[in-house]
């Protein structure tokens, strides 16, 4: 399911521009709060960053999608 604009626009900012990943294994504590740059969306490197959809079953208001950083991202399923 696609990932309305508005969606990401609102997660955008309850992340403050930040990775909100809190996934341990990922070899960060806590959450990763990598900064991250908002024109650097679907790009790997510095900056970027991806909307994740935490649950398929979940709806698609903004607290069923988290931000996370490439690096979260690639680690995430
Ligand atoms: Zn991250
Ligand atoms: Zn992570």
């Amino acid at each position: 399911m696609p990932c309305s604009e508005s969606i990401v626009g609102q997660s955008w900012q309850r992340a403050s521009a930040r990775c909100e990943c809190m996934r341990q294994m990922h070899g960060h504590m806590g959450r990763c709060n990598a900064e991250l740059v908002w024109e650097e969306r679907g790009k790997e490197g510095r900056g970027g960053w991806e909307v994740h959809q935490k649950s398929i079953a979940g709806g698609d208001e903004p607290s069923n999608w988290e931000i996370l950083c490439g690096e979260c991202n690639k680690l995430t399923f």
